[in-house]
């Protein structure tokens, strides 16, 4: 044998030696039925037995990320440690289980043509015609080969966006189907969501769709074995062997996934419906006992018996859209679980802000924070509603774009720069307090060109930051193109805006921080994408007993 076939042929084995287990997970009948959730939820339940997991989203767009979509496209958008600009559902899986998430994670079509196209151009393929099968489905089956194949993992589950049906996510339902086959029927599972409606004029559940949606699935070749039935109200025995019948699957394998009051209590839905015990059996695990106890007690428990209740302002431009400040609600409800508090958040876009004032929208209010986000829309409203909370003395968090606002309110009001601003909304500024970070100028292209993932930041000591985190160092994760102007640090500084956390090999100011108020913390990173139920992030924790203290 060759040299390089014999490299070929030892990759082959190694791959095909491969010993983690495989769950995939389709959709059928409509979008949205919370796949993600239910993904990350079956991580959870797995990890609870003591099973190392990770998660793959493929995404069938051909963006080659989310990065460069609008938020009316895609919700918001998902930061690695890495730096990898993803699907939020990758917020899901991390907010859930351990599993330590890169860009490998996140598979799109974008990404797959990329590299198949790249590969042709070289010559990789020389003389044969490149096509979906085998092309692109092989390099499907190796991005995910690639991420079973990471050390210790016991089980990868790889959720397949979009609806069975659609045109776009046929090569990667193909992909499944094949990898199937090549890891051996035993160590793969398929569950499909799906939607069972409740008919209130007949007053039952309907299994029809369920029933086409899995035909479909059949017709190009997956079988589902589990079938999980998103409904509003519990299936009865009756309704579950209905779809066992029709789908072909055990009737002790269609789980009812009912609706629930706190997306954290869906792991614990899963287990009661003995799903775990299912998988185990399908894909003979070795599970270590199980433990949801922990996740019960310091997550659901607290999250159901509330002793206070808050109030926090979110002020933003894309309030309507349930998902585009995902982590930042996230965040700030686990926040609430650790303050033993009821958290009510209330959307306030900051357009309204600049017709009506904020007194309208903040008045009753324990805390306001401002999230991150592109473009002028909005600015002068948000810029509004920090002079409110600074000078009413609210607590206030400024999270990115959030940040860069204070130093401009805090430049026109109290430094007297008048005009001051970013010169992401005004080039022409006298005063430009926040401007382009010096590694960003001359980068024309806008996919994936931002600083982006986790860097360090240094806290200063005596401030509210370094009492929240509890440590000197700490890593958030990024994504901006503008940056506080180091020129501008003296006179904020004089003014009492000090510089909290400094990025120490470039001096960035990464937070900064008031000290004549309540609490009033604004950083350029996102700490929202490192929150957890159980382990809420400490800036956000401290904002919200703040906001409790403030009542
Ligand atoms: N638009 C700002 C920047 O690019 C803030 C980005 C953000 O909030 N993520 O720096």
């Amino acid at each position: 044998m060759s040299g390089l076939s014999n490299i070929i042929y030892k990759k082959r084995v190694k791959e095909a030696m491969s010993v983690a287990k495989y769950i995939f997970v389709t959709g059928g009948v409509v979008s949205s039925l919370g796949k993600g959730i239910a993904s990350a939820s079956i991580g959870k339940l797995l990890e609870s037995t003591g099973l190392k997991i990770t998660l793959i989203k493929c995404d069938p767009y051909i963006n080659v990320d989310p990065g460069t979509m609008n938020p009316f496209q895609h919700g918001e958008v998902y930061v690695t440690d890495d730096g990898a600009e993803t699907d939020l559902d990758l917020g899901h899986y991390e907010r859930f289980t351990n599993a330590k998430l890169t860009k490998e994670n996140n598979i799109t079509t974008g990404k797959i043509y990329y590299s198949v196209i790249s590969k042709e151009r070289k010559g990789d393929y020389l003389g044969k015609t490149v096509q979906i099968i085998p092309h692109i489905t092989d390099e499907i089956k190796h991005s995910i080969k690639k991420v079973a194949n990471r050390k210790n993992i016991d089980v990868v589950i790889v959720e397949i966006g979009g609806t069975v049906g659609d045109i776009e996510s046929r090569p990667f339902l193909e992909a499944i189907r094949q990898l199937r086959l090549e890891v051996g029927r035993e160590n793969a599972v398929n569950i499909h969501v799906t939607l069972v409606p409740y008919i209130k004029a007949a007053g039952e559940v309907k299994t029809k769709p369920t029933q086409h949606s899995v035909g479909t699935l059949r017709e190009i070749g997956i079988m589902p074995d589990v079938i999980l039935c998103r409904s509003e109200k519990h299936l009865t025995m009756q309704a579950k062997e209905k779809i066992a019948l029709f789908c072909n699957v055990d009737k002790e394998a269609v789980i009812s996934a009912v609706d629930v009051d706190t997306i954290y209590e869906v792991p614990i839905c899963l287990y009661k419906e003995g799903l775990n015990g299912i998988l185990a059996r399908l894909l003979k695990l070795r599970c270590r006992g199980r433990n949801l106890t922990r996740w019960q007690k310091t997550v659901l428990d607290k999250i159901k018996n509330p002793v206070n209740a808050v109030t926090v302002a979110v002020v933003g431009k894309y309030i309507i859209l349930q998902d585009a400040y995902k982590s930042i609600y996230e965040a700030l409800t686990h926040a609430a679980i650790a303050n033993n508090t009821r958290l009510l958040i209330k959307r306030v876009d900051s357009e309204d802000i600049e017709k009506y004032g904020s007194h309208v929208y903040l008045n009753d209010v324990d805390a306001i924070l401002i999230p991150g986000g592109f473009g002028k829309r909005g600015i002068e409203g948000k810029i509004e509603a920090v002079r409110y909370a600074r000078e009413k003395e609210i607590p206030f968090f400024g999270i990115c774009l959030g940040m860069q606002i204070a130093a401009i309110e805090f430049a026109r009001n109290i430094c007297g720069l008048k005009k001051a601003n970013s010169t992401e909304f005004n080039s022409k500024t006298p005063y430009p307090v926040i401007s382009l970070l010096e590694e960003q100028r001359g980068v024309k292209a806008k996919g994936a060109t931002m600083r982006l993932g986790k860097y360090s930041c240094r806290l200063r000591k005596d401030t509210k930051s370094i009492k929240a985190y509890g440590r000197k160092v700490v890593s958030e994760r990024h994504r901006h193109r503008y940056e506080f102007n180091n020129r501008y640090r003296n006179i904020f500084e004089k003014n009492g805006l000090i510089a909290a956390g400094i990025y120490p090999n470039s001096d960035l100011v990464e937070i900064v921080e008031l000290a004549n108020h309540p609490w009033y913390i604004a950083c350029q990173s996102h700490p929202e994408f490192k929150s957890k139920p159980d382990i809420a992030h400490p800036l956000f924790k401290s904002f919200i007993r703040a906001a409790l203290k403030n009542r």
